[in-house]
């Protein structure tokens, strides 16, 4: 940064540059003169390290306020959006579909058989698998605009705008596929010897106007039957079930 006392700094020069010039014979005035050059010197230094604390505060104040964002959108143990930033998204993503027409599928996720996970390889484990969940889903999304948060625990949703049915599918397909070839080792899963997920999901035009609570809802409720048929597939509800 500029040295923003730089007039001050040029004031003092020449106000010891006139003290050494003063004669002699006016030694009195000339001792007061330098006490009073001498303490604006002091002041000038003060104000210097004043600055520099505030410049480092403030850059402090930058890096925290980066690190709050982090807290704020990102999920601590797994690195992919939190809850909290997939429910003001959808919200903000109903809003502007709704002003172009446009459709939005959402996907809710579940890991099959989790509590026996932990219970068999330990909740360290089971945090391992959780991340690697993730990377999973993440990896199985290729359009810039979608996007997977953790919603909870063992529990994810997969955000689709100007998605329609068959699109929303197909990435449901692509995720089963990639859970499965990733094949994390799970004994006691009944449906299969490795971790597996089970999905829902719900797909509308937006201009029917059905808020993002709806969507969840849906999605929710086509997961429970993802669940109910036999886990490690997909099941896809319209709003109209
Ligand atoms: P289902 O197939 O019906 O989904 O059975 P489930 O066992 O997966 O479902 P349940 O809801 O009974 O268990 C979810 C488990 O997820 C229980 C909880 O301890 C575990 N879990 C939630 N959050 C975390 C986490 O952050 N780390 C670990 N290791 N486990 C978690
Ligand atoms: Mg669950
Ligand atoms: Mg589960």
């Amino acid at each position: 940064m500029d040295d923003i006392f730089s007039d001050e700094q040029i004031i003092l020069d020449n106000a010891v540059l006139y003290s050494s010039e003063l004669k002699s014979g006016a030694a009195v005035e000339k001792n007061r003169y330098d006490e009073i050059v001498k303490e604006y010197g002091r002041l000038l230094k003060q104000l210097r390290r004043v600055t520099k604390l505030s410049d480092r505060a403030s850059g402090n104040l930058n890096t925290s306020k980066h690190d709050l964002l982090d807290k704020v959108h990102f999920d601590a143990l797994t690195g992919i959006y939190n809850r909290r930033f997939m429910e003001d998204s959808l919200k903000r993503i109903i809003k502007s579909l709704a002003r172009s027409g446009g459709i939005l599928s959402l996907m809710m996720i579940d890991i099959d058989y989790f509590k026996k996970y932990n219970d068999t390889y330990g909740h360290s484990d089971g945090d391992v698998c959780l991340k690697a969940v993730a990377e999973t889903l993440k990896g199985s999304l290729f359009r810039a605009d979608d996007f997977v948060a953790r919603y909870g625990g063992e529990e994810f949703s997969v955000v689709l705008p100007d998605t329609d049915e068959s699109g929303a599918r197909m990435i449901a397909e692509k995720i089963l596929e990639n859970v499965r070839t990733r094949s994390i080792p799970h004994e006691k899963n009944e449906v299969a010897g490795h971790v597996t997920v089970s999905i829902g999901i719900t797909t509308s035009d937006v201009e029917h106007g059905h808020s993002w609570g709806e969507y969840i809802k849906q999605a929710d409720k086509a997961l429970y039957q993802s669940k109910q048929n036999g886990r490690n597939r997909y099941t896809f509800i319209n709003f109209e079930e």
